[in-house]
């Protein structure tokens, strides 16, 4: 077996089948997430498992998400482009993990600012994403409550774990016509919101299907538990 997913290319592709069969239309969030290879971000007694439509775990009491969840964000957050390659500039994604969804936002913004709580994952995410040759993503420990902690602005925003409302204060970071995506709720009566930056003082916001993501949790973790 080698790194570079080449002999995984089979699965994948069956993976991408379904995520078509499921609903998955939007051909550009299909062919990045063809493109890349989920089992580096897994450890490699879960190598086997890698293209099943689920979450796993990466250990801290966390999950890689499941593909599904990640190419229905993907493409409610591209959904008011039609172009195709890097259609913004830059996305902001709140509990990267193991970095998974950061390599497939990768493939639509110049550059990625992912933000992680816990230190060792951030840590992990960094290889696992160099592995891959992927530089334009930005990974950094912090309080995804925080932003990226400067007044910067980003033409949209992912996150990847559900706070039980959604914090405001995330607006305040969205280009106007950019979008938050994210679960909201608690435990297992979450669901997905969609929000857009219709001006500066108007949003839309939109409730989709039920999720179930791991808490947001505020502060930072040095991840002393396994
Ligand atoms: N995006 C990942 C999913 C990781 S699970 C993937 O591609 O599979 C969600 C992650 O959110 C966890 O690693 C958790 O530690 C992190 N998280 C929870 N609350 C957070 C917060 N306030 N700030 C940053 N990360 C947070």
């Amino acid at each position: 077996m080698n790194n570079t997913g080449f002999t995984f290319s089979r699965v994948r592709d069956q993976m991408i089948q379904l995520l078509l069969e499921m609903g998955i239309k939007d051909f550009r969030v299909l062919d990045a997430m063809s493109q890349v290879p989920r089992h580096i971000f897994l450890d490699r007694a879960l190598w086997s498992r890698a293209y099943e439509n689920r979450a796993l775990s990466i250990g801290y009491k966390q999950t890689i998400s499941q593909p599904y969840i990640v190419a229905k964000m993907t493409q409610y957050l591209i959904s008011h482009t039609s172009k195709r390659g890097k259609v913004f500039d830059r996305i902001l994604e709140i509990g990267s993990g193991c970095g998974y969804q950061s390599a497939v936002l990768s493939y639509f913004a110049k550059e990625v600012f992912a933000v992680e709580r816990i230190k060792p994952l951030v840590i992990k995410s960094r290889e696992n994403l160099r592995e891959l040759k992927l530089r334009n993503i930005s990974v950094k420990h912090a309080d995804g409550y925080e932003g990226w902690g400067v007044s910067e602005k980003f033409d949209g925003i992912i996150c990847a774990a559900a706070p039980k409302e959604y914090p405001e204060d995330l607006l305040e970071f969205l280009e106007v016509g950019g979008k938050l995506v994210i679960p909201v709720g608690f435990e297992n009566k979450q669901k997905l919101f969609v929000i857009t930056k219709a001006s500066k003082a108007e949003y839309k916001e939109e409730i989709y299907e039920d999720v179930a993501f791991v808490p947001m949790l505020s502060g930072t973790s040095n991840g002393e538990i396994k």
